[in-house]
């Protein structure tokens, strides 16, 4: 590998552990660190550190001797011990703060299977996970075996997917996918392949990050046999990328899976745009993709790790131009309440005419685009892809407005507001008067000639 190398460490606490038993992710799992005692071993812990690891009803906690290992025993703000050690923070309550708040339960047909998006799936397969962030979007399920989903909650997933011809890409996630027995694991994936009209598998996991050694041969070659399948992992420090993370991800890349990195903005882990670059360029090396940074969700536990928006809008402006374009993650918001991934950037748009528009680049040199005053547009009608839309009705949005299948998007109620009440009258009565000619099924009556003959 090209550049200065990736760290290896571990903590004095495990100098003695056999090689064969560090490397294997079972031991791994097995010799987690939970309480304050057993975390306080390794590193001491601050105060706030030790109230929130003795308080009641605090989301689990688990740290994998690998992951541990990493962090900087003497620094109380270390950005990984702020990743997986709980603070007295965890507690506090903050406005709009909600236990599900992208409300992917109610987004959710049958348990565990939330669908978003016209076109694709998350499927919850577990509630564990190798080591737990303590900024988790799901900690209203995640590490809680009473929550975990059975072979009915599977079964009614699968029944769904089989019945929904519009789900074309399933991401399996949870908890973490690869905390899974590998032969579940591997029952799980086959049975998506038996589904005809699914044509994607992705996982989402951050036991590459936990616990490097899951990702032995096996694992790659029954991934393998499955493609394709793509896997997005989650880092959001480079004192996360180490030796054994980037030998992960070379096994993964010459097993044929593509690498995403999805990753949160966090106060004192990351809110810092040349930590952000170290990350994206770090990244790269190890063939990993930077393909979203989140804003931090509005989840309980999770207050104290919420910046600005303007901070990733920092970020992103100290990003774009000044490194590769393809390290350069998108920038999202989750929207609260199942509102989906809202892409935010900085703004490159200065002004426009019917002609021209004005642009500014990253050092603020600002151009002109100049736009074709003739065009001749692809034409729908003899456009076979347009001819064969995918049927999703309903699910059209903003493009549906773009296509003529309707005018306008109205705010629940709007009908029954601007009625002010009034009812039926024989000015109202007949509908067609606003249906808009050509888009959706609009006919006015008092045009009579066909728009040629005009
Ligand atoms: S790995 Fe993902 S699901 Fe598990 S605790 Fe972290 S953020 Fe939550």
């Amino acid at each position: 590998m090209s550049g200065t190398a990736f760290r290896s460490q571990r903590a004095a606490a495990f100098a003695d552990v056999p090689q064969a038993q560090w490397n294997d992710w079972r031991w791994q799992l097995s010799h987690r660190l939970n309480t304050a005692e057993e975390i306080g071993q390794v590193i001491p812990l601050t105060e706030s550190e030790q109230r929130a690891l003795s308080s009641s009803g605090l989301f689990r906690v688990d740290i994998t001797p690998y992951f541990i290992s990493l962090i900087d025993p003497q620094d109380p703000n270390d950005p990984i011990r702020r990743q997986v050690i709980p603070t007295a923070g965890e507690m506090v309550p903050f406005t709009s703060m909600m236990e599900d708040s992208l409300a992917e339960d109610r987004h959710s047909p049958v348990p565990g299977l939330v669908h978003r998006y016209p076109d694709r799936v998350l499927m919850l397969v577990t509630t564990q996970c190798a080591s737990y962030c303590r900024y988790c979007t799901r900690s209203r399920i995640v590490g809680d075996p009473t929550a975990q989903f059975s072979r009915t909650d599977y079964d009614a997933m699968f029944a769904y997917l089989e019945r929904t011809p519009q789900v074309r890409d399933v991401l399996l996630s949870g908890g973490d996918p690869l905390t899974l027995a590998p032969k579940l694991l591997e029952s799980l994936i086959a049975r998506l392949r038996t589904i005809p009209h699914i044509e994607i598998v992705r996982l989402g996991t951050r036991v590459p990050v936990f616990m490097p050694m899951r990702v032995d041969d096996e694992l790659c070659e029954m991934l393998a046999r499955y493609h394709p399948v793509w896997m997005n992992i989650h880092v959001n420090h480079s004192n996360e990328i180490t030796e054994e993370l980037a030998g992960a991800t070379d096994r993964l890349t010459r097993a044929g899976i593509p690498l995403g990195n999805q990753s949160v903005l966090l106060a004192g882990v990351n809110d810092c745009p040349h930590i952000q670059r170290r990350l994206v360029q770090d990244l790269v090396r190890i063939r990993v993709r930077p393909y979203y940074l989140y804003q931090c969700d509005e989840v309980e536990g999770a207050g104290h790790f919420r910046t600005p928006v303007g901070k990733g809008i920092e970020i992103l402006e100290a990003l774009r131009g000044h490194t590769s374009g393809f390290a350069v993650p998108q920038y999202v918001i989750d929207a609260p309440q199942g509102g989906g991934k809202i892409p935010i950037s900085p703004n490159y748009l200065v002004s426009m005419s019917d002609h021209k528009i004005i642009l500014r680049n990253y050092e603020g040199f600002i151009t002109t685009y100049e736009e074709p005053i003739e065009y001749t547009a692809h034409d729908p009608a003899t456009c076979k892809y347009c001819q064969a839309k995918r049927p999703e009705p309903g699910q059209a949005g903003i493009t549906g407005l773009l296509d003529g299948e309707r005018l306008t998007i109205e705010p629940q109620g709007f009908e029954l507001v601007h009625g002010r009440g009034g009812g039926q009258h024989r000015l109202n009565q007949d509908s067609g008067k606003w249906d808009p000619l050509g888009i959706g099924s609009g006919k006015p009556k008092r045009h009579t000639l066909p728009e040629a003959d005009l």
